[in-house]
């Protein structure tokens, strides 16, 4: 049986990028905090601790002076700069560029609807952490749309500036845009007061007619990822809609031996969130289930 990971998988430079900021700090310092879990996956959250990364909670960054918080790729609202300024906390920021850009872009355009009395919407996870620092770039008052039942909220007389979550799929994203173009007709509006921009991440949205060929390459593929992760959901939902043979894991531990019955051939793949190391184990643990037959 031939046992392969796919080479597309892995950390995206965002995340891969926040790790090493992380370990370069705790190669001098024994101790460092991070606000919220620096990736969706518990197997490098454990790593990470073990060499003094430690998540804490808002709460906690909120009664907290005279630390060291790393803000993880993800980025945060300004208020949690503040905090910062306000309580001598020394921030170490591993907001992914491609993030940074967005964050920017969303000011901008807050600024903009503000002057013409105009909505800014986002179309993302609500709650989610890269959602609340995008929101926070417009105190708050932009509208997150999580999918076309939320639409019915927007006021369709008004100039609209619409974004994306970075890890949102393009597809959906399209028929947002398609639905509110809509709605703007049916409200006898202006099509040119609406303007929306695509911002989901490259290193998303190149990955997946990649995974497709991968997913039909393989008789049986092993989808690792934390279950929290939004890119994880998405991207094994890809997986399991062009090979029904997916499973979605988030280590080796649960693999089950009956799952590679008759296979000839088991891909491993990832989520921008997944270690490297992590799929080399379970690709090891295939090997190891399959040399007795089943
Ligand atoms: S998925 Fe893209 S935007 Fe998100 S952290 Fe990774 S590189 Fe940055």
């Amino acid at each position: 049986m031939n046992i392969s990971i796919d080479p597309y998988s892995g950390f995206c430079f965002g995340v891969e990028r926040a790790i090493k900021l992380a370990e370069n700090e705790l190669a001098e310092n024994d101790l460092l905090y991070c606000l919220g879990d620096i990736v969706h996956n518990q197997e490098e959250i454990d790593r990470l601790k073990q060499i003094g990364l430690l998540s804490i909670d808002y709460d906690r960054y909120n009664n907290s002076k005279n630390i060291k918080v790393l803000i993880r790729a993800h980025g945060e609202p300004p208020f949690t700069y503040k905090h910062a300024q306000e309580n001598n906390i020394n921030i170490i920021d591993a907001t992914c560029p491609v993030v940074l850009k967005l964050q920017q872009r969303i000011r901008n355009a807050y600024k903009e609807m503000k002057e013409s009395n105009g909505q800014v919407i986002i179309f993302g996870k609500k709650n989610h952490p890269e959602i609340v620092g995008l929101e926070g770039q417009t105190a708050n008052t932009a509208i997150v749309i999580e999918s076309s039942d939320d639409i019915d909220k927007l006021d369709y007389r008004k100039p609209l500036r619409l974004f994306v979550q970075t890890t949102k799929s393009t597809d959906d994203f399209k028929a947002i845009v398609q639905e509110i173009k809509k709605r703007i007709n049916s409200a006898n509006s202006d099509q040119g007061n609406f303007k929306y921009y695509n911002t989901i991440c490259g290193q998303v949205s190149n990955r997946v007619s990649q995974l497709k060929k991968f997913c039909l390459n393989n008789d049986v593929v092993i989808f690792v990822s934390g279950y929290k992760s939004s890119n994880g959901k998405y991207l094994y939902g890809i997986c399991k809609s062009v090979n029904p043979g997916s499973h979605h894991i988030s280590s080796e531990t649960e693999l089950e031996k009956n799952w590679f019955k008759n296979a000839q051939s088991v891909g491993i793949s990832g989520a921008t969130s997944t270690p490297k190391w992590l799929m080399e184990n379970v690709a090891r643990e295939i090997a190891g289930l399959c040399i007795y037959k089943i």
